[in-house]
């Protein structure tokens, strides 16, 4: 195995123009826009657990950029920054192209510095990303914020990613055209990075689905002390989510499936336009799923009765579900 001054000058050294010093020195060096604070988070990827070993080496660098943007999304932030860290079993010089042009490709596109990070040998494949974005003093989309009376809104459609995942474990059978459009959603998710820029000053609460939407929207409710009520009927769905919709696996899949990296948000009835305005600038359909209410705990209700909700979501040190 080449040093590992070698790999990280060879794959994850960049040029950097907004930080002061990127990879190359001790630390990094990087200022914060004056009346702006900083939103810092970090997502941690193992081959097996979230992702398969066999996935394509630009998809999990995609991947593992895209679900830390997602937070940063979800919070109101524009990215910034990034860092890297990185336990290889071996030194393949092949799956670090592949990795590197995925991860770097999608930080490109949101402007994204990558000013740091480590790599080691180790006996999993495991990737530690950090992601750095700014936000107006006082604006970030926090969970805590919704209450009774406001509206939930959903962005793009619910359940694709875990409908592929369930195409692949033969628990859900998608056609061939289902099967396209759901595979993308699981491998190159979209970190909706506009829609929470747009939603500042709007939502009174924004989550990002990672865990799954009864899961997620659950964390805003707890944190705000509140319930809600949504009606399955009114979840977006996709053309193959909509064709599965009555087969148990596949009602889990869009109810408490992860990886859809979609964002759920609450605001007052009084912003409805505001929020149409938002998603018809951005051509990102939103969908109104429901409402707030005092009290705690989600009601998902379908043709007017509460469903049962088992699976809350995937728990990672509960229900375990490893992919491979
Ligand atoms: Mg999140």
């Amino acid at each position: 195995m080449p040093g590992e001054f070698d790999l990280i000058a060879r794959h994850f050294t960049r040029s950097v123009k907004r930080a002061r010093l990127g990879v190359g020195d001790d630390c990094a060096l990087f200022g914060c826009t004056p009346g702006q604070e900083w939103a810092i988070t970090t997502d941690m990827l193992i081959a097996g657990r979230h992702f398969l070993p066999s996935d394509g080496p630009g998809t999990i660098g995609h991947k593992a950029m895209a679900v830390n943007l997602s937070d940063l999304a979800a919070m109101g932030a524009a990215p910034r920054y990034a860092l890297l860290a990185i336990a290889l079993p071996s030194d393949d010089e092949k799956f670090l192209r592949g990795f590197a042009g995925g991860f770097f490709g999608l930080a490109q596109k949101f402007g994204v510095e990558v000013i740091g990070g480590d790599t080691t040998r180790g006996g999993l494949l495991t990737l530690s990303v950090t992601a750095l974005g700014e936000i107006p003093e006082g604006q970030a989309l926090r969970r805590d914020g919704a209450r009774p009376g406001d509206d939930v809104w959903v962005s793009g459609t619910l359940g694709d990613a875990a409908l592929a995942l369930a195409h692949h474990q033969r628990t859900v059978e998608l056609t061939t055209d289902e099967a396209v459009a759901c595979f993308p959603r699981l491998y190159v998710p979209t970190p909706r990075i506009e829609l929470g820029l747009a939603l500042r000053g709007v939502a009174t609460a924004c989550i990002d689905v990672s865990d799954g939407f009864a899961a997620d929207l659950g964390h805003i409710l707890e944190r705000s002390g509140v319930g809600a009520e949504v009606a399955f009927e009114a979840l977006p769905l996709s053309a193959a989510a909509a064709a599965h919709q009555h087969e148990p696996a596949a009602r889990d899949c869009i109810l408490a499936g992860g990886d859809d990296y979609e964002l759920v948000f609450t605001a007052p009835p009084d912003r409805r336009a505001r929020v149409e305005a938002i998603a018809a600038a951005l051509a990102l359909p939103v969908s109104r799923v429901g409402g707030v209410v005092a009290g705690a705990g989600l009601v998902v209700t379908r043709a007017g009765a509460a469903m049962a909700l088992q699976h809350r979501g995937f728990d990672h040190f509960g229900d375990v579900e490893p992919q491979a």
